[in-house]
């Protein structure tokens, strides 16, 4: 089987943080979460001590985006590295601007890297397609543990996490308004990107993801032509 690199789009609530941890799980992808993995390195032991990690936190913690030059160097770098250890890779949260995609101002975007590091065939873009009035709906239900961390799926009825018990919470990115928001970003943003990455190309295929995550999993799998679970009657 060769080695993949898969981008997952979709709006707010399609399930792009599920389907890559199913990916991660079963199939052993390394996930990639764009907003986890530049918390966990401007929060790293020792990034105080640099000017640059220093500015990149304020704007992590403030819920700005972070420096597009920084963040595309660093999702590159990271992207090469886990290539180089021969693993597939999927990303969830990253590639949100045309710049991060294409490049531009001299320098290469993310997708001619994942090109040279996997090959055009086996890059795949897989697109979550949700309605509009779901995408409110689940996120309206998404609850986060404030312990560990652990989302619940929506409509789940357990007051506490299944995980360690911890209190949830709603985030308050997931408040109806901001969801709304969200998806006019999204609209404006991830629809040009997936226009033109055609254009260039690259393979995307559509999957709907309105059923439950392990039905819209095989869905995922057949779209990335890989073997599908076997499921017990
Ligand atoms: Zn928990």
């Amino acid at each position: 089987m060769h080695k993949q690199a898969v981008i997952l789009y979709g709006p707010p609530g399609a399930g792009k943080g599920t389907q890559a941890e199913l990916l991660a799980r079963r199939y052993g992808f390394v996930h990639f979460d764009g907003g986890r993995v530049i918390e966990a390195i401007v929060h790293a032991p020792g990034a105080e001590k640099s000017s640059v990690l220093r500015r990149q936190r304020a704007l992590f913690d403030s819920g700005k985006m972070c420096d597009p030059e920084w963040f595309l160097g660093t999702v590159k770098e990271m992207s090469a590295r886990i290539a180089g250890s021969g693993s597939s890779v999927v990303f969830s949260g990253a590639f949100r601007t045309d710049f991060e995609v294409f490049g531009g101002n001299g320098r290469k975007g993310l997708l001619e890297t994942l090109i040279k590091l996997y090959g055009k065939k086996n890059v795949h873009v897989v697109m979550l397609s949700i309605p509009p009035k779901d995408s409110i709906h689940r996120n309206s239900l998404r609850k986060v543990c404030t312990v560990c961390g652990l989302q619940q799926l929506p409509g789940s009825k357990h007051p506490r996490c299944l995980f360690c018990d911890g209190p949830m919470r709603v985030r308050s990115l997931d408040s109806p308004s901001v969801i709304k928001e969200r998806l006019k970003v999204y609209h404006a943003k991830a629809v040009p990107i997936l226009t033109k990455l055609k254009r260039h190309g690259v393979r995307v295929v559509t999957v709907r993801g309105t059923s439950a995550p392990y039905k819209v999993f095989q869905g995922v799998l057949k779209a990335l032509k890989l073997p599908p679970l076997q499921l017990k009657k």
